[in-house]
């Protein structure tokens, strides 16, 4: 949608159709687990514009029940079905494939029991919802430990419901230190949900008696009102594979820097696509919402005559847990150390205000620069307050391949309420230097 209404503005002449097969266009998705935290409020307050202001005000052909199914790149058409019309086929000039991803269901026995569910799309969460009215859910096991799963935990935790997370992986958080992911796991911990790291799921079984589920994992069982699957997302590319398009890392559609597909009349923007790295300038596979956005405007500016290209991705991104801010950008160690990278790196732990100002918190910050090269690589943070915004300090510090010496002689803002008079950063950043000498 947000490439739909750039292309209008920039030519309302442009004939301009979106197909979706579900009913929702422009919500936030983003906001579906401090909604789903909340009992008496819609999940529909997340929907940012109307289908009705895109059609009448806009004037784009949007089509909803319309669910793609082909794409035939020799006569530019595209067909599949729709709910209300049966079979269609269009045909295009220019095709921007916006598939997004779904969510990644393991393969066990029982995982399609009634009551396990995921959360991607706007009906996941209002299936969620109405599954936590209807049954009176008071325990939940989550399978997962990421940053969908974490703020699920805490959305449940808020509705006062027993939660417990497992997943096969030993390590929360694994790409941050352990001092840090120790950080965050004992904020979950002292908010009443428990953590399994390490554990096999084998199975789940639904117990009709009782309509409980029992996930069946290596070391124990854990019984639930319903399990809720937050393992990850995969590209929804299987249209542009059909069709014969390049596909690139973990089966996204592969892009270039105008997010033009190998068939030049087709673009691919948002989750279902590639993106190049800013550090490596490797393809990876970072499914987040403001590259989704940008690549959508981008796409509207080169179909209506302006070429644009964007800039890679750094992962930047940050998420709550009860208290606690965290966030990253750029490679972590272990990634600094795989990309082949002379990694060295800092821990710190320091403080979010002026020594002898109240309210001040601690910070955990972890810095990771190149030995060979001194350039800077990333930093991972966490902490109370100071956290999600002081991490673009660093986002705009990589794409601008600052070193980690001359990061550290940023002018950075300072008053006793925000910061120490060396800021966080710089501190991190200080220290990092002298271990790279
Ligand atoms: C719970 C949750 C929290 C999140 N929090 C954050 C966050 O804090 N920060 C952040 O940066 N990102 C976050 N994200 C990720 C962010 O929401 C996505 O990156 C973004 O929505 C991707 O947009 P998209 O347009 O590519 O895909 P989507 O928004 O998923 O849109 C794809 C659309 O294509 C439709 N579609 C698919 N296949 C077909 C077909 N064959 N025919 C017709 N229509 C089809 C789908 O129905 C869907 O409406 C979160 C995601 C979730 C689920």
């Amino acid at each position: 949608m947000s490439a739909a209404s750039r292309a209008k503005r920039n030519d309302p002449e442009l004939e301009v159709t979106v197909l979706e097969r579900s009913h929702d266009v422009s919500y936030s998705a983003c906001g579906m687990p401090y909604n789903i935290a909340e009992p008496e409020r819609e999940i529909d307050d997340l929907v940012v514009r109307q289908a009705s202001v895109f059609r009448e005000k806009q004037k784009i052909n949007l089509l909803t029940g319309y669910e793609v199914t082909s794409l035939n790149t020799r006569n530019r058409s595209v067909s599949g079905r729709s709910e209300t019309e049966g079979e269609f086929t269009l045909s295009y000039d220019k095709l921007l494939i916006a598939t997004g991803a779904s969510p990644i269901v393991p393969e066990i026995p029982g995982v399609d029991s009634p009551g396990v569910l995921t959360l991607k799309s706007l009906n996941d969460g209002r299936e969620i919802k109405r599954y936590l009215k209807d049954h009176s859910v008071r325990r939940v096991v989550i399978i997962g430990m990421g940053y969908i799963a974490l703020e699920m935990c805490e959305a449940l935790r808020r509705r006062d419901i027993k939660v417990e997370l497992v997943k096969p992986r030993p390590r929360l958080l694994p790409w941050m230190d352990e001092t840090l992911s120790d950080v965050v796991r004992r904020e979950i911990e002292e908010n009443g949900a428990t953590l399994y790291p390490g554990q096999t799921i084998e199975r789940i079984i639904r117990r009709d008696d009782e309509r409980a589920l029992d996930v069946v994992c290596s070391r124990q069982t854990l019984t639930a009102d319903m399990v809720l699957l937050a393992i990850g997302v995969t590209p929804n590319s299987q249209l542009a594979e059909k069709a014969g398009l390049e596909l690139s890392v973990r089966n996204a559609i592969a892009v270039d820097r105008c997010l033009r597909t190998s068939d030049p009349d087709i673009f691919a923007a948002g989750d279902c696509a590639d993106s190049p790295h800013e550090i490596t300038g490797k393809k990876r596979y970072i499914p987040l919402a403001l590259r989704a956005n940008r690549s959508g405007w981008a796409v509207a500016d080169t179909v209506s005559g302006r070429e644009t290209e964007v800039q890679g991705v750094l992962g930047t991104s940050v998420f709550r847990v009860f208290d606690l801010e965290i966030a990253r950008t750029g490679l972590s160690l272990s990634e600094a150390i795989e990309e082949g990278f002379a990694p060295e790196t800092v821990s710190i732990k320091t403080r979010s205000r002026a020594h002898a100002h109240p309210g001040s918190t601690p910070i955990y910050l972890q810095m990771v620069g190149d030995k060979k090269t001194g350039r800077l690589l990333g930093v991972q943070m966490v902490g109370q307050e100071g956290v999600a915004h002081r991490i673009n300090a660093v986002a705009v510090a990589l794409h601008a391949k600052m070193t980690v010496e001359g990061f550290s002689q940023s002018d950075l803002a300072y008053a006793p309420p925000f910061s120490p008079v060396w800021d966080p950063l710089l501190t991190t950043a200080n220290q990092l230097v002298k271990r790279m000498k």
